[in-house]
């Protein structure tokens, strides 16, 4: 199976650049330090899946060119990861059905409270989006031929999962990896990490703290994601190891091996 990930973006919840900011990397032309919220596309079999719908999702799927949409898997209900589900909308009219969800049941309570005005079932005037949702746990989930097992992960006392699917994994929002989600992260090709800033944050991990995990879990290539404007993409990938990179909006993998 051939599979392609674009990261639709590659920031933290305020974006880069933060609104009001002057700073070196907010006011960088290097197009990889304008970073939109964080997500990636999973494309594989004319079927697209997203992780995560961020306040920015009309954008990025309208950059990405996107034209369908199959299914949207959520990491957790934190703003910047669930604010664009309306935008699931024009999918609903071009492909004239529902789009299924996946989370947990926790994250479910927080985007049925969230955007309670979806679950309302009155009539109204206006389009809402039209999902059928699915809760998940730790069990693997199929998508259309591909698993997608989760991996618990900790923010800060909260808990949020990442995706593994074939040898590639996309750990968002963590300050720690639990060790029964270890075993989950072997042999595998492409590692995606939160790698917040330098300094410490209770709920993200800090860049040295990504690369030591990489160190750990030893995969063929790393990439960071989730990040603030304290790291400017040139500055700091020069001092990363080769095979550990910032990732960027837009930035495309492609798979064939080990799916
Ligand atoms: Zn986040
Ligand atoms: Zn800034
Ligand atoms: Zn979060």
């Amino acid at each position: 199976m051939r599979l392609t990930v674009e990261v639709l973006g590659s920031g933290t919840s305020s974006g880069v650049p933060t609104v009001g900011c002057t700073c070196k990397v907010c006011t960088s032309e290097d197009p990889r330090d304008k970073r939109l919220r964080p997500s990636i596309l999973v494309q594989y079999e004319g079927r697209n899946v997203v992780i995560d719908t961020t306040p920015d999702f009309r954008q990025q799927a309208l950059r990405s060119r996107m034209t369908r949409l199959d299914a949207v898997l959520y990491t957790h209900a934190h703003a910047d990861h669930i604010l664009g589900l309306d935008d699931l909308r024009p999918f609903n009219f071009m492909q004239r059905e529902r789009i299924p969800i996946f989370a947990t049941e926790e994250t479910m309570e927080s985007i049925r409270r969230i955007f309670s005005y979806i679950f309302w079932e009155g009539e109204t005037e206006s389009s809402r989006p039209k999902i059928d949702v699915n809760v998940f746990d730790s069990r693997p989930i199929d998508l259309f031929g591909l698993a997608f097992t989760p991996v618990r992960l900790n923010h800060g006392s909260g808990t949020t999962h990442g995706f593994r699917f074939g040898n590639i994994a996309y750990l968002t929002d963590h300050s720690d990896i639990p060790s029964e989600s270890l075993p989950l992260l072997e042999g595998l090709d492409v590692l995606f990490l939160d790698a917040l800033r330098l300094k410490p944050h209770p709920t993200h991990t800090t860049l040295d703290r990504a690369v030591e995990w990489v160190e750990r879990l030893r995969p063929q290539r790393a990439y960071f994601t989730h990040m603030s404007h304290d790291l400017g993409h040139e500055r700091t990938e020069q001092k990363l190891p080769a095979h550990v990179r910032l990732a960027y909006d837009g930035l495309q993998l492609v798979s064939e091996a080990g799916l």
